[in-house]
Order: structure tokens, then sequence, then C-alpha cells
């Protein structure tokens, strides 16, 4: 007998979830040994000075490259590594792994001034002992607290918000700088820049990529720019990938920019050959 099309429209929906929860829970699974098979790795995007146009930064940005779906984007497994916990040993991992990568170059590459990104995700913020890690990675790979980064979301401040400032601080404390990532995507916005002890702020790709050809995102950026030097914070441009893109955030007194104009985020070969040829932008 011929099924109603509701009953059948009933069991591909049913099929379609089923295979959503499969597919979720096979990637759990794998997360989960992702770590041990050494599946993880890192990518480094230069962040360049407006001014010299010399490379002043790396962010280091994760990778996993699974053994049957080949790289898989952060975008597509940090949600799931952050409601599992995977995230906070997967953190300490990246932590480890970067502060190690920018002291070997910092040490063959003496005259190199360049300091590492590492975005910490809310989870992270929320863990009693970050501020140990930290500390601990930084003993352990002989990392210059000056030189560490730590890049947190608006969206990281809201969850946690009565431990967000004090770590923060404690974090500050120790030399280490922070700066306010994706700015402009998030619901905190304002309130949390003078009341947190940030150093930098990172305008979102979103707005970036929609100057200057869009007048009112032109202005929005113009007006982030004069906001963020007026509380004293360093701006970083993120996402600029044209020419006119980089001269209008160079022209907002924008301090530094990111983005495929000028590299996209390259294995460690590819950055120490930046490294050797102190390539200039
Ligand atoms: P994010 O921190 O805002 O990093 C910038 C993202 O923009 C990177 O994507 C980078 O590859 C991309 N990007 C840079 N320049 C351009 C450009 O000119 N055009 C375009 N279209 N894209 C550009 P990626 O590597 O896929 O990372 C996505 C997000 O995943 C990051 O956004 C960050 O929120 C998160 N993420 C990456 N690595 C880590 C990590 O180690 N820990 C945590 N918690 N999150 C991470
Ligand atoms: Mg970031
Ligand atoms: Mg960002
Ligand atoms: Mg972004």
């Amino acid at each position: 007998r011929a099924k109603s099309s509701a009953t059948l429209s009933c069991e591909v929906f049913d099929a379609e979830m089923h295979a959503r929860a499969v597919e979720r829970l096979s990637l759990e699974t794998d997360l989960r040994r992702a770590l041990s098979r050494d599946e993880f790795s890192l990518v480094y995007q230069p962040i360049v000075s407006l001014r010299t146009g010399a490379m002043v930064g790396l962010e280091a940005l994760l990778r996993w490259d699974h053994p049957l779906r080949g790289r898989i984007s952060p975008a597509d497994f940090v949600g799931v590594a952050e409601e599992t916990g995977i995230i906070l040993p997967l953190g300490v991992w990246v932590l480890n792994a970067a502060c190690a990568q920018l002291a070997e170059w910092r040490r063959e590459f003496r005259d190199a001034r360049i300091a590492l990104s590492v975005n910490l995700s809310a989870k992270q913020l929320g863990q009693r002992d970050l501020v140990d890690v930290i500390r601990a990675a930084l003993r352990d790979t002989g990392l210059d607290p000056r030189h560490l980064k730590l890049e947190i979301t608006e969206s990281a401040i809201i969850d946690n918000p009565g431990s967000a400032g004090a770590m923060l601080r404690q974090l500050k404390e120790i030399g280490i700088q922070v700066q306010m990532d994706d700015f402009g995507t998030g619901y905190s916005s304002l309130s949390s820049l003078h009341t947190l002890p940030l150093d930098g702020l990172k305008i979102d790709r979103s707005f970036v990529s929609r100057v200057p050809g869009e007048p009112a995102t032109t202005q929005m950026v113009a007006t982030i720019a004069t906001l963020a030097h007026g509380l004293g914070l360093a701006v970083i441009a993120e996402g600029v990938e044209t020419v006119e893109q980089m001269e209008l955030v160079r022209s907002l007194n924008c301090e530094y920019a990111q983005g495929y104009m000028i590299s996209r985020p390259l294995d460690p070969e590819g950055i120490r050959a930046l490294l050797a040829e102190q390539r200039r932008w």
C-alpha cells in the first residue's frame, strides 16, 4: 500500500536527522582520538605593520587533517570541540605548539620582531587554571610573555561575565597582550571595550571586505578605528584582500593589517621563507 506523502516526508526527515546525528557522533569520536593521533597542526598568517610594511606578527590557526575526510577547517570542528570539552586539552596543545614554534623562530631569526597571536575560545576563558596553563607554556618553551597575544571574542566575554575581567587582568600582569577578535560581530561591543584591559581590537573581515565600495560600511570602519584609538587600543584590520582595502585602512591610521592580500595562512616552511627573506609589504 502506498504511503501518504506526510508519512513519507516524515521518514525522510527522520532519516536526515538520523544521518546528521550519526555524522556528528562520528565527528565527536574522531575528534577525541585526533590529539593522541597527532592529526592537528598549525598554520600561521602574517600580520604586517601599516606604517613600516614589515611583518610584525603571526596568527596561529588550527588545522585538522582527518585520515578519511582530509583537512577540516576550524569553523567545522571548533564548535563540537567546545561542546564536548575537547577544546580544553586541544587549546593547551595549540598554546604549547604555537609558543614553541615562535620561540624557535625568534632564536633562529634574531632580528625578527614578531609576536604570536593565539585564539582562545569562550570555554578556555572560563577554565580556572588557564593562567597556569599559559604560564607553563611560556616557561616550557622559553617564549617571552611580551611576544604572546591572546585573541578573544565578544561572545567569550559574554559567556564568562564574572570571570573574564579578572582572568584578563591576570594575563596582563604576566605581560601578555589581549586583543578583541572579530570586533563588530558580537553583542557586547561597547561596554566591554573600556572596562576590560585590552591592548588591541581586530575589525572583523565582514566589514573590511565591504570597503571602500560601501560608503556606510566605510563609515563604520572609520568610526570603529577612531573609537579604538580614543580608548588607546591598536587596530588590526582583518581579511584585507585588495590594494584598495589596504590603502583605506592605512588612511584610517589602523596600525596593522592581515589578509589574503598580504598572505594566506602558511605552513611553518612558508613562514620560515618569509622570515629568511625579510619580506616587506
Ligand atoms: P579568526 O580568529 O577570525 O581567524 C581569521 C580567519 O580568517 C582564518 O580562518 C583565516 O584563514 C581567515 N582569513 C584571513 N584573511 C582572510 C582574507 O583575506 N579573506 C578570507 N576570506 N579569509 C581570511 P580559519 O583559519 O578558517 O579560522 C576560522 C576561525 O576558527 C578563526 O577565526 C578562529 O575563530 C577559529 N580558530 C582558528 N584557530 C583556532 C584555535 O587554535 N583555537 C580556537 N579556539 N579557535 C580557532
Ligand atoms: Mg583570531
Ligand atoms: Mg578574527
Ligand atoms: Mg574573523
